[in-house]
């Protein structure tokens, strides 16, 4: 199933780089770590760098219950963007430089949930997406820890992707000239694991872990 764009989230320049297909937005979902929540407050716009989890049908974040995300804003209505990079794009001219990426946009009303199993879902999926297997791997969110943390679901009804992919586009005339133009691919990897000083002899690296270097 696709999510339908609503006006605002109908992407106008270039849209044959859109797509409001439900796979796409889950894939870029998967891939991506780090969501900008974007609130208007009465002291103005900010955007806020998050960690989250996602399922079908919701995003979720999760703060301190001090933070700003349901007591300052408007209505409750926030836009998260998750943006993966997969390349700069090297033109013949300036003015054709571009990125390959793909990115998207998602907004909504947030809503606090409530219930210490909804909760604790919620924050299992935001780990998860991080470091699949983890959660399995690790103890559990105590009723304390879950109470102590504000979790927010954002539905994905309203989202849309964008994706630029391929060469760089150049004007015909441009294509005589000498300069250099290509693309130069960009990858996230994980680099070699530092244990915590205070970790007990004889814990191997997990295997969930290695799985993520190996990538
Ligand atoms: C990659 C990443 C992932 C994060 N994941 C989470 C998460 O999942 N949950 C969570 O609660 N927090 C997360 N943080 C921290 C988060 O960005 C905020 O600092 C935190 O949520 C407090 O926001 P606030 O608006 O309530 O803070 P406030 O202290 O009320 O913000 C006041 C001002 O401080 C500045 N400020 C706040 N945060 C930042 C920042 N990150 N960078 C620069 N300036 C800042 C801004 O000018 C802001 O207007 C993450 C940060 C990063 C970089």
């Amino acid at each position: 199933m696709n999510h339908e764009p609503s006006e605002r989230t109908t992407i106008k320049r270039i849209p044959e780089r859109s797509s409001y297909d439900k796979d796409t937005v889950q894939s870029i979902l998967t891939e991506g770590m780090v969501a900008h929540v974007g609130l208007t407050t009465n002291t103005g716009v900010v955007v806020i760098p998050m960690t989250y989890g996602f399922d079908e049908t919701n995003l979720y974040i999760h703060g301190s219950p001090a933070s700003r995300l349901l007591k300052e804003s408007n209505n409750n209505h926030i836009c998260a963007t998750i943006t993966i990079l997969d390349g700069l794009v090297l033109a013949r001219s300036l003015f054709h430089h571009s990125m390959n990426y793909r990115s998207l946009v998602v907004m909504g009303e947030a809503e606090k949930i409530e219930e210490t199993d909804q909760k604790e879902y919620a924050l299992d999926l935001i780990v998860e997406n991080l470091i699949p297997g983890r959660v399995e791997n690790t103890r559990s969110n105590s009723e304390k820890e879950i109470k102590s943390t504000l979790v927010l679901k954002l539905p994905i009804n309203e989202a849309s992707a964008k994706i630029r992919l391929g060469p760089p586009v150049d004007d015909d005339e441009d294509h005589l000239l000498d300069t250099w133009a290509g693309v130069l691919p960009l990858k996230i990897s994980f680099g070699k694991p530092e244990p915590d000083p205070l970790l007990r002899n004889g814990i191997e690296i997990p295997e969930h872990v290695s799985a993520l270097i190996q990538q």
